[in-house]
């Protein structure tokens, strides 16, 4: 077997994106990897120097990578960790352990919100004596955090909240959404998602991405992140939906860069236009919280922590 060569050096290929034709080198593909999001933020007009940007942090690969990325292009960046009180696996501790040797290593800021510290509960305990949690902690978790997140910005003066999500991540999403024909979701599904009343700026800087790509880049930066998913990520949709998408960008490379940026084309011309965006419908302040809601008195978040009293 021919081992493949970088195509600026000659030198050996560490990676080959088939999508693209392009073998690169380590040193040249760190190089590529940093080009390409500075394109990206430039591109979307995601964040400046002078932002103060908040970034959610896993502990896995992607959040990791774009917090040492952003360093080194000189951002002004604090990680934010939501600590969710996952006992499965160790996962919670061995997340913000992660997390804490990256921070050390690189003398960053890190704010961590512990579920169990601030709300009384872990998020088992949440999803087992609430309705919203029906044995599935995946619903209140995404509430608490999407609450946390907009929340913890607002209070102390960030202007842009930024996430690791890649492309597989996009297309996994955007291809639950067009199975169920979700036009609202589908029209606001974007890279950069501008402040409204109540709620901060959001991008996504590495949406670009392939997992492989983000993948490559922390071994090859040796960014000690989190190996294991979630457990409760097992036989969840967007993990087959995930599967589903890698055989088909095994068969014919570049199906799932096509199939985003064709969307984001037709997004363009304004083929899902839609009379009901997402933040037109949060008119209301959460009497609680004081965070957008759709309800006339207490958010989603509220009534939630409301029914555990
Ligand atoms: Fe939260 Fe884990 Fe579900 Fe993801 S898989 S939404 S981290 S509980
Ligand atoms: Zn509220």
């Amino acid at each position: 077997m021919t081992t493949l060569k970088c195509r600026h050096c000659g030198n050996n290929a560490v990676i080959n994106m088939r999508h693209s034709k392009l073998a690169l080198c380590e040193s040249h593909y760190i190089e590529w990897f940093h080009r390409q999001t500075e394109k990206v933020i430039k591109k979307y007009n995601m964040i400046s120097h002078s932002d103060r940007i908040l970034l959610a942090v896993s502990g896995g690969k992607d959040s990791l990578s774009l917090w040492y990325i952003l360093t080194e292009l000189g951002y002004k960046v604090d990680g934010l960790y939501i600590n969710l009180g996952i006992t499965e696996d160790d996962y919670s501790l061995k997340s913000q352990s992660c997390i804490e040797e990256f921070v050390n290593k690189w003398e960053l800021n890190l704010i961590v919100y512990n579920i169990q510290n601030e709300i009384g509960y872990s998020l088992i305990d949440i999803s087992q004596s609430t309705k919203r949690g029906a044995g599935r902690p995946c619903s209140v978790c995404g509430l608490i955090k999407r609450h946390e997140k907009n929340q913890i910005s607002d209070e102390q003066n960030f202007n842009v909240l930024a996430t690791g999500h890649n492309l597989d991540d996009e297309v996994a999403t955007l291809f639950s959404n067009t199975l169920t024909w979700s036009i609202p979701m589908i029209s606001n599904q974007s890279p950069v998602l501008e402040a409204t009343d109540g709620f901060v700026r959001k991008v996504k800087p590495l949406f670009r991405f392939y997992e492989r790509e983000t993948t490559a880049y922390a071994i090859i930066q040796n960014i000690q992140y989190i190996y294991e998913e979630c457990p409760f990520s097992k036989g969840s949709k967007s993990i087959q939906y995930k599967h589903i998408m890698n055989d088909l960008e095994s068969k014919q490379p570049g199906t799932k860069i096509n199939y985003f940026t064709s969307f984001q084309n037709a997004q363009k011309k304004g083929v899902f236009q839609n009379n009901d965006q997402i933040s037109d419908r949060y008119k209301n302040k959460c009497k609680s919280c004081g965070q957008p809601t759709t309800a006339p008195d207490l958010c989603a978040y509220c009534r939630m922590i409301e029914s555990l009293k």
